[in-house]
């Protein structure tokens, strides 16, 4: 399917590994320009180089932490007038509630709810000035089925889904659409970060902390970042138009709910 993006141009935040670089790298598939940013300059650059490579794309790198006022400065102004803004960022560690304190909290919140909308503040005008935009925001299953263990996650992208029901209302009239992209378990380091210490406690291998963990999904596999890029794609295609503020599972039927 021609998704009639080619020629567009999208900040992909957090996209040097894992479920950004899969969106970096189906948006580029699609003919989008990019802007990728990751805190680790050599990996970033090793992406980007492999995107130019396969997809005659353009590609600005901005190595930095989005999660800091700087950083964000940084990329947004690299990123200025974009066509379609990918939100993302490492997750909190997983804990207690006990564990956490107030310090933790601003932290996680800065993170994953403010890191976006301040990306959101300063891109959205331009799309709406050009009548046309995309935002997909990468957030969590943890949205819809809160996981004990990741309190600090579950407390950040609630506030982050709450900000985003209301403004991709406000912002749907100039033909800006604003979505959130839910994973469940995704093979990235992210996911081997959480499978290894589960692997410690109970003393098993990684592979059989991972297959105990796969069992526990419908599909019994965990999720690509191919198959989440592609999915992101579709998000920020022309077709996509009409999806306004929406929260998307993408588990392998891991949530369980009807709506
Ligand atoms: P990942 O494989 O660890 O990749 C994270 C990417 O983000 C890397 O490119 C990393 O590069 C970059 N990054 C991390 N923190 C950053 C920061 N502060 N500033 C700029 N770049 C940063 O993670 P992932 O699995 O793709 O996860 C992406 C998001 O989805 C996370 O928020 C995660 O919590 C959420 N999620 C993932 C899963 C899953 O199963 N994978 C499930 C639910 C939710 P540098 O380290 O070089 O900065």
């Amino acid at each position: 399917m021609d998704l009639g993006i080619s020629g567009k141009r999208a900040l992909v935040c957090a996209s040097s590994k894992g479920l950004g670089l899969g969106c970096a790298e189906a948006l580029a598939a699609a003919g989008v320009d990019l802007v990728m940013n990751a805190r680790g300059a050599e990996a970033l650059e090793a992406a980007a180089e492999s995107i130019r490579r396969v997809h005659g794309v353009a590609v600005t790198t901005v190595a930095c932490d989005v999660t800091t006022e700087e950083g964000q400065a940084q990329v947004i102004e690299a990123a200025r007038g974009v066509d379609i803004l990918v939100t993302n960022a490492g997750g909190p560690p997983p804990g207690l509630w006990s564990d956490w304190d107030r310090g933790d909290f601003i932290r996680a919140l800065d993170a994953n709810m403010l890191t976006p909308i301040a990306f959101m503040k300063a891109l959205l005008p331009g799309m709406i000035d050009k009548g046309w935009g995309r935002v997909v925001n990468i957030t969590s299953q943890s949205v819809r089925a809160p996981i004990p263990a990741l309190g600090l996650s579950n407390a950040a992208r609630t506030g982050l889904t709450g900000y985003v029901a209301g403004t991709s209302r406000q912002v749907a009239p100039h033909g800006v659409t604003i979505n959130n992209l839910l994973p469940g378990i995704h093979a990235t380091d992210r996911a081997n970060a959480l499978d290894g210490p589960v692997a410690e406690q109970k003393g098993i291998s990684l592979d059989a902390a991972r297959a105990e963990r796969a069992a526990t999904i419908p599909a019994r596999r965990y999720g690509t970042p191919a198959e989440f890029g592609a999915a992101c794609a579709f998000l920020c295609s022309q077709h996509a138009g009409f999806i306004v503020g929406q929260n998307l599972l993408l588990d392998g039927g891991g949530t369980n709910l009807t709506m």
